[in-house]
């Protein structure tokens, strides 16, 4: 079994300072607390902290991936304002975060977009972080699970094999995100038990089984260890709780014990 893992996304926030000044309490306490043997520890930053990041991980000698929260489907080019997966690997950055909600919403990402940058992370040696999940209204329609399956189904099911099993799958219902407002253990289990049968189906068993299905939507160190009880659930993707190192560092220690 895999550990568990849990992905800090921490959006459009931090100046370099601040980024330094997380670090000095997150590192040296995630290396006290021995998190990296129970867990993997992934930080979401803006690009323009991945160089400062990788120099201070290192000199706290500290177990925490890099992720990046997008990147272009096409290696180089005339692509003004973008950045390259071979760009992103260069710089030491392990995962990307794709299709996340507030690209597709906000900057009309489409399931094909998704599945150009997960299949160039996976071509380059990154690990995507596939975002998927249903709206508030489609939530209230009842049509959850149509919604992931047609996600997974235009921006997941082409990957390549047997690669896919790098990619992590993060279930994070748009209707849940950023509003505290968090999906039950019991209904993030019923859908990540839906998604896992989706990728076994697309997939075969052999290779569906091994790729995880991760939570996102308002985790925080109140229900992360609710939610990461379920066998379901092979992580947590905290947005806001990422923030503050404190309550990062209590959600993951809340994560890992499970009952
Ligand atoms: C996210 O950014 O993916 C997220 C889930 O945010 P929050 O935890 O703040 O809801």
């Amino acid at each position: 079994m895999q550990k568990p893992i849990f992905i800090g996304n921490w959006k459009m926030n931090k100046s370099g300072a601040e980024a330094c000044q997380y670090l000095e309490r997150f590192a040296p306490a995630v290396t006290a607390a021995k998190l990296s043997d129970q867990a993997e520890i992934v930080l979401a930053v803006p690009y323009t902290l991945i160089e400062t990041m990788q120099r201070e991980l290192t000199r706290h000698k500290a177990t925490i991936a890099l992720a990046a929260q997008n990147v272009h489907w096409l290696p180089s080019g005339a692509h003004t304002g973008e950045i390259s997966a071979p760009m992103l690997k260069e710089f030491g950055v392990s995962h990307v975060l794709v299709g996340h909600s507030e690209r597709r919403q906000f900057y009309g990402e489409s399931d094909e977009g998704v599945f150009k940058r997960a299949e160039a992370c996976l071509g380059a040696g990154l690990i995507p972080i596939i975002c998927i999940g249903e709206t508030g209204d489609e939530y209230k329609r009842g049509i959850s699970r149509e919604v992931v399956s047609l996600q997974i189904k235009n921006g997941i099911s082409k990957l390549p094999k047997p690669q896919v099993i790098q990619a992590i799958i993060a279930y994070e219902p748009v209707w849940a995100i950023g509003t505290g407002l968090s999906a039950t253990p019991e209904i993030a289990a019923l859908m990540h038990s839906h998604i896992r049968s989706e990728l076994n189906q697309v997939f075969g068993p052999t290779l569906g089984e091994q790729i995880r299905v991760i939570y996102g939507g308002s985790a925080s160190r109140d229900n992360a260890q609710r939610l990461c009880n379920s066998p379901e659930i092979d992580g947590l993707l905290p947005g806001g709780a990422s923030l503050d190192a404190d309550h990062f560092l209590d959600l993951i220690k809340a994560g890992i014990k499970k009952q």
